[in-house]
């Protein structure tokens, strides 16, 4: 079977699924990536390319707008052996990213360096390759061609496990990045694996002091949408929301921790660079944010809001001070504040940690080092321990 769409066709035929009903019907193994068949190569002004695959697969591929990207996915792939830097000779494709993208789906994202519209989409099941040309078109025409084709389900997350004693508070624990996903680079470290390790070592110290339950937003090396945090955390009742990061500094040597409230401004041009970094996360994944209003002006001005944000500065304060603790001379406990996207719940109180830069070597040994992510952790629950005291009595106050 050999199918070709047409460009006229593309928008509308790209979502069937090539082999119907394959998706559920798949044997266990996964489908795998063959990096060594797989390729791609300059056109012109545009690009052709070949995704190889072991056996034939179900696909969806489509543009998305501002900024220009190829998102091209596929039922949980192995990726084993491929690399971001299979894009270097094609100077049309600025990046790769790929990775697993939600339960079922695996991702790969591909930033354009100028428009490209899809002209072609044909998976050859003799070769087991998905065939692509990219032809150059004007902005305006790529933008008319963009967008997920409808039934593209971007929250397929199940609702959030809550461990520990029931009637306990509950701590939402969100490590940052994942999936296709990687949040900051530094050589062969990434932003996402650091998050996911911190934020199930504070799980098992907050169960561990039996004063707590636990709701973690991801538990594996999974994409979670900004939205989706937010949603899952207040699906679980969460009391609180804690989102884990790690910074990188362009420039000079910059040490230590950083707290982040919401506001809707951010409080200094280095917090500005950091908060475009991270609510970047779900553009990077191919996430289409069309139509996504920017809320958090509203949020600031809702009366029935002031309490938690009053409660996160209280946090925020709270966390900076104490992590002074686990940081050596020289290097900094901030509190600043930005427009985090994560940080909307508006019932939540939340904050978000900056737990080092991976760029400063020091930092990135730090996180890298248990004995220091347990002093962290340490501090962290204290933090916690004597916040839910005051939080109580601000809540008292606020509401006599
Ligand atoms: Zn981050």
């Amino acid at each position: 079977m050999k199918k070709i769409f047409q460009p006229f066709l593309a928008r509308i035929a790209l979502f069937a699924l090539l082999i119907s009903g394959a998706l559920h019907a798949q044997s266990p193994a996964q489908v795998r990536i063959i990096p060594g068949e797989t390729k791609f190569v300059a056109d012109g002004f545009g690009v052709v390319a070949a995704i190889a695959l072991d056996e034939p697969s179900p696909f969806r591929v489509f543009t998305l707008d501002d900024p220009w990207r190829l998102v091209v996915d596929f039922p949980t792939l192995d990726w084993n052996g491929l690399t971001p830097d299979i894009v270097a000779d094609t100077p049309a494709l600025q990046a790769l990213r790929f990775g697993q993208f939600t339960r079922d789906w695996s991702r790969l994202v591909f930033d354009l360096n100028q428009p490209l519209a899809l002209s072609e989409v044909e998976f050859d099941t003799t070769t087991n390759s998905l065939h692509l040309r990219l032809s150059p078109v004007s902005a305006s025409a790529f933008a008319a061609q963009a967008g997920a084709p409808a039934g593209v389900e971007w929250q397929v997350n199940t609702p959030l496990d809550i461990q520990g004693e029931a009637g306990l508070p509950i701590v939402a624990i969100d490590a940052g990045h994942g999936g296709v996903d990687p949040g900051a680079i530094r050589g062969y470290v990434l932003e996402k694996d650091l998050t996911l390790v911190v934020a199930q070592e504070l799980r098992t110290a907050l169960l561990a002091t039996g004063r707590y339950r636990v709701a973690m937003i991801r538990e594996t090396d999974t994409f979670v949408s900004l939205r989706d945090r937010v949603r899952l955390a207040r699906a679980a009742g969460a009391h609180v929301l804690l989102s884990l990061h790690a910074n990188t500094a362009e420039r000079g040597r910059a040490r230590g921790t950083s707290v982040y409230n919401l506001s809707d401004e951010a409080s200094d041009a280095e917090t500005a660079a950091i908060v475009e970094f991270e609510n970047r996360a779900d553009l990077l994944a191919g996430i289409d944010l069309d139509g996504e209003e920017d809320l958090i002006a509203e949020i600031l001005v809702d009366m029935a809001q002031r309490e938690t944000n009053l409660l996160s500065e209280n946090l925020g304060a709270m966390l900076s001070d104490s992590l002074l603790a686990v940081l050596d001379s020289g290097a900094k406990s901030r509190h600043r504040w930005a427009g985090f996207r994560v940080l909307k719940a508006p019932d939540i109180p939340s904050v978000l940690l900056e737990l080092g830069f991976m760029s400063t070597p020091g930092d990135l040994e730090d996180m890298q080092s248990e004995t220091w992510r347990a002093a962290l952790n340490a501090q962290i629950i204290a933090t916690l321990d004597a916040w839910f005291v005051q939080m109580a009595e601000t809540r008292a106050l606020m509401r006599n």
